[in-house]
């Protein structure tokens, strides 16, 4: 064959290839948006463990009528525009890629409305790189996104789907996730029209822990230590679970940088190290943790999903990472945490 470009299609289908792995990815990809527009409530609604439909609403900045059609082509964004930005981004999208890529893979309708709108717009996509004109729709500030028979038109990947349970599972993890991330955002899922979680913003520390009961269990939530500790333009606070709350997999560890949750080496070296004293071998500990330093000094962009961060000052985290936690958890007496969640 001679060389020649791919079709625009066929590139989204490969970017979706990266980002789009089942709908857990898409959940994520779009609550991240929402998150990004800075929404104080969202509402997500799955069928059929996402396969059949994804829908999320939120209540964020909406986007305007000329340029819902940009959010569904590659590399449009809002969030960044230059190399500078990339290079400290805050926000957690910012490829432009999402959209077009869930869009080439999917029946996906895009419905907004802006504050100074008056009134709201849709648009929608059959899987294809083309879409008609905005449509006027009723609809408050903000946005919702409905994600329809989601590859559909993509049967090798439709394959790889699981059972409506398993992917249903995947997906409230994520929701787990972001939930963990923004406690003043409130959230909530539905699966098959049955509400599985409600959270409410959690202003407060009691609010905070609260949140944390419903989604890592009480159990969790009796037995952890508060921690919250700042320097080196570096600060550590959340939930470290007690020695007493040891797990047999490493099923409940949440690490989040500037709001981000990652799986990095280095993170869970540094934890692991910390808790070696305390820890039975082959035990993990349970941990929300939260970092927070200058953007300027992690790489996001190390990977498209953007499980994982590079540090600027890898053993600078590390240390830190490692100190914060090991004072924490050798200065514990027996029997001590925080009180239980009222
Ligand atoms: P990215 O998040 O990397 O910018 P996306 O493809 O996910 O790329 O979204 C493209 C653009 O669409 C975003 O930059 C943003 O301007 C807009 N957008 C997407 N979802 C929302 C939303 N829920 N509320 C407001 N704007 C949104
Ligand atoms: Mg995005």
């Amino acid at each position: 064959m001679p060389i020649s470009p791919l079709p625009p299609q066929l590139v989204n289908q490969i970017a979706a290839g990266e980002v789009v792995e089942r709908p857990a990815s898409v959940v994520k990809e779009l609550l991240e948006n929402s998150l990004d527009a800075g929404a104080a409530n969202i509402q997500v609604d799955v069928e059929q463990g996402g396969v059949r439909r994804i829908r999320i609403r939120d209540d964020g900045s909406g986007i305007p009528k000329d340029e819902l059609a940009l959010a569904l082509s590659r590399h449009a964004t809002s969030k960044i525009a230059s190399l500078e930005d990339l290079e400290r981004v805050a926000s957690l999208g910012f490829r432009g890629e999402a959209l077009p890529s869930i869009a080439s893979v999917s029946r996906l309708t895009l419905t907004s409305a802006t504050p100074d709108a008056g009134s709201g717009w849709t648009i929608r996509g059959d899987g294809g790189d083309r879409f008609e004109a905005p449509m006027p729709a009723a609809h408050p500030e903000g946005t919702t996104v409905e994600v329809r028979d989601l590859f559909f038109n993509v049967p090798a990947r439709r394959k790889f789907l699981r059972t409506e349970r398993t992917e249903f599972g995947h997906l409230e993890e994520v929701v787990r996730r972001i939930a963990l991330s923004r406690f003043r955002v409130g959230l909530a899922l539905s699966h098959n029209r049955k509400p599985m979680l409600q959270l409410s913003p959690a202003m407060n520390e009691a609010a905070q822990l609260d949140r944390v009961a419903k989604v890592c269990g009480q159990t969790f939530a009796e037995q952890v230590v508060r921690v919250d500790h700042e320097a080196a333009g570096l600060r550590l606070h959340g939930f470290l679970g007690l020695p007493t709350y040891s797990r047999s997999q490493a099923d409940l560890q949440y690490f989040y940088v500037n709001g981000r949750m990652v799986r990095d080496r280095l993170i869970s070296h540094a934890v692991r190290q910390a808790y070696q004293d305390v820890l039975f071998h082959g035990r993990h500990p349970a941990f929300v943790l939260y970092l927070e330093l200058d953007p300027a000094l992690v790489d996001v962009n190390a990977h498209p999903a953007k499980h994982e961060v590079r540090f600027r000052e890898s053993r600078l985290v590390h240390d830190f990472l490692f100190r914060s936690l090991h004072k924490v958890l050798a200065d514990l007496r027996p029997g001590e945490g925080v009180a239980p969640a009222r």
